[in-house]
């Protein structure tokens, strides 16, 4: 068996872990505010590359996309080749999480998706689910995005997955399920659910064999986030469709 297969418990074996909850951040946690962040790739590409990405432009959408996904688009169409965007890869990185540094809003709290806050504090109550994030965003980038956003704290250093561990979104779910394991034994996928908004999110937990709540919080509309275990519409309907996924790790009723 390899190591990041789903073991069968066996009887007397310790309970299973509580639910790893993988939120997406732009369109899902956060509504706007991508301005900043969009200006800091665009400065880091011109001082690495000297590429003027505004004349550019981005042919495709980049709902879902990592940041990195997004640089080396946009490098390619601008004749840079594959190897030097490899090569600086990470000094783009390093611009980008700079220039977003000095050109984040000082306050976000008005992009929070209405019902977020709310929907954090009660998983954040409850004893078993863990809250952590798998995103496109650099990581300093998300940490960042967060904290002015007021719902940072939500999200413990050192857990999820990010734009910064790689350029393939599919790639971000195994990592962020080993960095919440014990002894670097992967987070059981039954135990895993990603949050987000795009056919890009569905995508990566689908490659992960891994549950999916997606909303339609951001550009995507129910009929386009097909294949998701349950689609919501707002973070009420948000919260019901975790409570029946973490069915078992909920306060029970009296009786
Ligand atoms: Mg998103």
């Amino acid at each position: 068996m390899s190591a990041d297969a789903d073991p069968t418990p066996h009887p007397g074996a310790p309970p299973s872990p509580g639910p790893l909850l993988l939120f997406d951040i732009d369109g899902t946690l956060v509504r706007a505010g991508t301005r900043a962040h969009r200006l800091a790739l665009h400065e880091a590409l011109a001082q690495v590359h000297g590429v003027d990405a505004d004349r550019v432009g981005l042919r495709v959408s980049p709902a879902g996309r990592t940041d990195g996904e997004i640089a080396r688009t946009i490098l390619l169409d601008a004749g840079v080749s594959a190897e030097r965007i490899d090569a600086r890869a990470d000094a783009v990185r390093e611009a980008c999480c700079r220039a977003y540094a000095r050109l984040c809003e000082p306050d976000l709290s008005d992009c929070v998706v209405k019902g977020i806050p709310e929907l954090l504090a009660w998983l954040g109550q409850l004893d078993g689910p863990r809250l952590s994030l798998v995103t496109g965003n650099y990581e300093p980038v998300a940490r960042l995005k967060l904290r002015r956003a007021g719902i940072g704290r939500w999200f413990p250093a050192g857990q999820g997955g990010f734009g910064s561990d790689s350029e393939d979104r599919a790639a971000l779910p195994p990592i962020a399920r080993r960095r919440a394991g014990p002894r670097g034994r992967p987070h059981p996928r039954k135990q895993t659910i990603v949050v987000g908004d795009t056919p890009r999110d569905i995508a990566c937990a689908q490659a992960d064999g891994l549950r999916c709540i997606a909303v339609t919080t951001g550009r995507f509309g129910a009929d386009q986030l097909q294949g998701a275990d349950a689609v919501a519409v707002d973070a009420r309907e948000l919260h019901a469709a975790l409570a029946e996924m973490i069915a078992d790790h909920l306060p029970r009723a009296p009786e």
